[in-house]
């Protein structure tokens, strides 16, 4: 249930109609906006009285929300949530260039690779130093090593770093990451979204290889209902019958979750792919769809990348595919 108030009501009345609430045990999202504020009710609200609210001269509406997840509904949250990363504001408007390596490799490499995406309009580094392959046998990460070397690379450059955890216990190594990346085959590690939940880093939250985006969705709602508020949402590409790229990339689902949730939706046309060739072309269809970011891979040698190295890009294809970003953004948006 939603409630929406007023305008101009005053705290006093507010905090009475809010502790109300929750000496019915009823759980409360308020979300400040521009103009009015509005609650969230979570829990068994079957024992609140519509009526009753909806009397109340401080209420403008109440609203039935139907849906499971509610935290990042956007009926709970109507106005766009803006993520801040160190100064990098992502959504609402502010679109975020994430780029950077699969994998951390060596000191020189994450450097290298910092400063060109850097230079070519990138305001992020991603870095998987954890990395969850298909085969045991594949190369890992570099582990602590790697985020280390993140680490050098992020005071070199200034940019912020997403990285990938994978378990909850090598959350202390994540002290200094900026944005803790949950993979795709991670999506539905209940215990890990519940502590991830319980930290105050931002999250980027991927689409699991076969998920839907209720259950996408759901998942977020997992950290919310822990406490974390500060999530973007990552389409990175499902498994259909794809005969000739990795994944379908659903472009259809970044205005869709845009309609349902007030989280920002990153794009990452990489994944999506598998191939270099088509990642310009999906990114820019992602930000035409109105994606509040993309996280792309960029390699300085793909043909030798220990991960991912046929769909990552050259620095200087990665820029030139910035500056078309800016263009379609501006005609499109
Ligand atoms: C990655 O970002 O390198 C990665 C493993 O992504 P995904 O979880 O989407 O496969
Ligand atoms: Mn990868």
């Amino acid at each position: 249930m939603v409630v929406a108030l007023k305008k101009n009501v005053s705290e006093e009345r507010r905090q009475q109609l809010i502790s109300w609430l929750k000496g019915m045990g009823i759980g409360v999202h308020i979300s400040e906006g521009e103009f009015n504020t509005v609650i969230g009710l979570i829990g068994d609200t079957s024992k609140v009285d519509r009526d009753l609210i909806e009397s109340l001269d401080i209420v403008e509406s109440v609203t039935r929300v139907s849906e499971s997840f509610k935290c990042c509904n956007r009926k709970f949250h109507p106005e766009d949530t803006v993520i801040d990363v160190k100064g990098v504001k992502i959504g609402g408007g502010n679109f975020c260039m994430m780029a950077g390596p699969c994998s951390v490799e060596t000191e020189e490499q994450i450097v290298g690779i910092a400063k060109a995406v850097k230079a070519a309009g990138a305001n992020m580094l991603r870095g998987g130093a954890f990395k969850p392959r298909t085969s045991p046998y594949d190369f890992q990460g570099l582990k602590g090593t790697g985020i280390e070397l993140l680490k050098i690379a992020s005071k070199e450059t200034g940019l912020p770093i997403v990285s990938e955890i994978m378990s909850i216990t090598d959350l202390p190594l994540f002290e200094d990451i900026d944005v803790l990346q949950v993979g795709a085959r991670n999506m539905q590690n209940f215990d890990l979204l519940r502590e991830l939940g319980r930290t105050n880093k931002p999250i980027l939250l991927k689409r699991g290889l076969a998920n839907t985006l209720k259950e996408l969705l759901m998942s977020a709602e997992y950290i919310m209902a822990s406490g974390n508020e500060n999530i973007m949402l990552c389409e990175r590409g499902i498994r259909t019958y794809s005969d000739y790229t990795r994944n379908t990339m659903d472009i259809s689902a970044i205005p869709m979750l845009h309609e349902l949730s007030h989280l920002p939706v990153i794009a990452d046309p990489s994944h999506a792919t598998g191939m270099a060739r088509l990642v310009e072309p999906m990114a820019l269809a992602s930000a035409a769809a109105g994606a509040d970011g993309l996280i792309i891979e960029v390699h300085n040698d793909p043909m030798h990348a220990l991960c991912d190295g046929a769909q990552s890009l050259r620095p200087e294809d990665y820029a030139k595919l910035s500056a078309k970003i800016d263009a379609v953004r501006k005609a499109a948006l």
